[in-house]
């Protein structure tokens, strides 16, 4: 939600108008009893204060039920002392809901609005007769749950209108809305019994009902926590499968990401890799967009990143105040809770992971211990799609050159052909080089320094064609390029630079046939044949034959160390 600056200042101006004189006004009008035992007074404001920050926690959700201290003191001191009660109680209550310091307007806004509905509710029940300090139990029983139920009403009707002036609309009868009247059978007894309770029994009552509402919204808070963790741990076990999916080490990354911030949502996630012992931000999102952050080794281990290096332990900060003097400058300004935490990989910290929350106290114990386990799915699928890409790699791959093998080359093809058929390409050219008298190389200098010269021949062509197509080892010491969208006439010309780079460079060997091993520099040729799709063919297959073909019939017959076409 994105409010003008214009907006929270006009909220905080609106209350500083607002509320001290009204709240002057209605001690003028609605004066509060000539009499007030400080005991009681006191009783109340902590009660309030109880019911303000130990909600009922539902599914995650706080219900706030503080409608029965509202009750019980409005019956008995009226109006004024009412309003007090709640607008003191708005400062813990405001504290509890670890505001960032850009919501701080909502302070004075509920202030406002509790201000409103105490007003309205109170004003109400004035107009319709209720009297203050009534000892008669119809009396308090009808006026009571008017007064009540009309403070629900305009609480309801102004959290809605507070939402359109936020921008987040929603529909005017909730599931958290009926929660709110439902609750009502509960707060009006419990009001009531307060009231009835101190008028007979005093001070002793808010012990006596405080006590068990402390306990129940204790149990609650615990039974909620439990259900949000398995919530939580259904969510982790599902992103789990999810990477299962995921074949490359970046798709992985690009998930944890993902899923880290939705599951958790902070406001800020980085990855640090360690990279022989090498720190560097590998992926950063900040508010909703991925970002990048450069910051060296050296900066990076200036903050207490550091310590983790050393400790391989977890870090977590509660708020800017513990962490704003300890080089972490990189995060944006409104941070105030931190998380770090180790990646490690066969007990080796590979990485570390680093969420943040524009809020106080944000992260919670059992939080941190689904982060471990998401941090281990991680670090184990990392792990798996590393190995499945070297895999997927070698089976690609010339074990001695490098270069793509065959099985690749001819898939490669296939797919080429298809996009020619399809029109998405116009041409496709082929060409083949094998190189000259081989063989004799084989027999002169060793077969080792033959394995030599192929590496270097593979690195000329890699550098020849760059990245205008595909090149493959095709067999022993044959090779082939397959070069889209390019002529007959293109390929040709390519064909001879590389005859002729060929044909001048010399190819340093250490011969390891005499008896000792002495470097030299070997010359060789190169014949290559060249053929072009659609004009010579249209099926794969054919493409390779018609070059090979040319290879032997225009090249080598000829006399070799030349290139020749495909003629039909
Ligand atoms: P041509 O000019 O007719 O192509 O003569 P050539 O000797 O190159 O042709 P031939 O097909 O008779 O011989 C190819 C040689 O390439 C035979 C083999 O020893 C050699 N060869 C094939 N694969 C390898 C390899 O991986 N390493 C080494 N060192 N030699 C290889
Ligand atoms: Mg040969
Ligand atoms: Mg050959």
């Amino acid at each position: 939600m994105n409010l003008s600056l214009r907006f929270k200042r006009t909220v905080f101006a609106l209350w500083l108008a607002l509320v001290p004189l009204s709240l002057y006004l209605v001690y003028h009008y609605f004066p509060p009893p000539a009499y007030i035992e400080w005991p009681n007074f006191i009783g109340f404001v902590t009660l309030a204060i109880i019911t303000a920050i130990f909600p009922f926690v539902i599914n995650g959700v706080p219900l706030f039920l503080i409608q029965w201290v509202h009750l019980a003191i409005f019956l008995k001191y009226g109006l004024f002392v009412e309003l007090i009660v709640f607008q003191i109680v708005l400062i813990p209550f405001s504290y509890r809901a670890k505001l960032p310091r850009s919501e701080f307007y909502r302070i004075p806004w509920n202030s406002i609005m509790f201000f409103i509905v105490s007003f309205i509710s109170g004003v109400f029940f004035i107009l319709i007769g209720g009297k203050f300090g009534s000892l008669s139990i119809w009396h308090i029983v009808i006026f009571g749950i008017l007064y009540l139920i009309i403070n629900t009403l305009v609480n309801h009707v102004l959290l809605k209108f507070s939402l359109i002036v936020m921008k987040k609309r929603t529909p005017f009868l909730t599931k958290d809305d009926y929660w709110d009247y439902l609750s009502m059978l509960f707060t009006f007894p419990m009001g009531l019994s307060l009231y009835l309770l101190l008028e007979y029994v005093g001070s002793v009552s808010f012990i006596l009902l405080g006590a068990p509402f402390l306990v129940v919204a204790q149990i609650l808070r615990m039974y909620s926590t439990s259900e949000t963790a398995n919530h939580y741990l259904s969510m982790t076990a599902h992103f789990g499968h999810q990477l299962a999916d995921h074949l490359t080490s970046d798709e992985v990354v690009d998930l944890f990401m993902k899923k880290t911030i939705e599951i958790m949502p902070v406001d800020h996630a980085y990855i640090i890799n360690i990279c022989e012992d090498n720190l560097q931000f590998h992926r950063a999102h900040t508010n909703g967009t991925d970002t990048t952050l450069e910051l060296s080794h050296g900066n990076i281990l200036k903050s207490p990143i550091q310590k983790i290096v050393d400790t391989e332990q977890t870090i977590v900060y509660s708020q800017q105040t513990e962490w704003i003097s300890m080089g972490l400058g990189f995060l944006p300004v409104a941070t105030q809770s931190i998380v770090m935490m180790p990646i490690s990989r066969n007990q080796k910290m590979v990485a570390i992971l680093l969420l943040a929350s524009n809020k106080k106290k944000f992260f919670e114990e059992y939080q941190i211990q689904i982060l471990d386990l998401l941090c281990s799915y991680f670090a184990v699928s990392v792990e798996r799609s590393r190995y499945m890409e070297a895999t997927l790699n070698k089976s690609e791959r010339c074990g001695l050159t490098g270069l793509y093998n065959y099985r690749y080359f001819e898939e490669q093809l296939t797919k080429k052909m298809q996009s020619l058929l399809d029109g998405e390409i116009r041409q496709l050219s082929l060409i083949m080089l094998d190189i000259d008298h081989f063989k004799g190389i084989n027999d002169t200098y060793g077969h080792q320094s033959g394995n030599i010269i192929l590496c270097d021949f593979a690195r000329l062509l890699e550098d020849a064609v760059g990245d205008h197509g595909v090149l493959a080892r095709y067999g022993g010491e044959e090779f082939v390029i397959l070069l889209p969208n390019m002529s007959k006439g293109e390929a040709f010309n390519l064909a001879e630079e590389i005859r002729m780079e060929v044909q001048q460079s010399s190819f340093g060997i250490e011969s390891d046939l005499g008896v000792e091993r002495k470097k030299e520099f070997v010359s060789i040729t190169t014949s290559v044949g060249v053929s072009t799709a659609p004009e010579d063919c249209d099926k794969p297959i054919s493409l390779l034959r018609n070059a090979d073909r040319a290879l032997y019939v225009g090249a080598k017959q000829k006399g070799r160390n030349r290139v020749a076409e495909y003629v039909k």
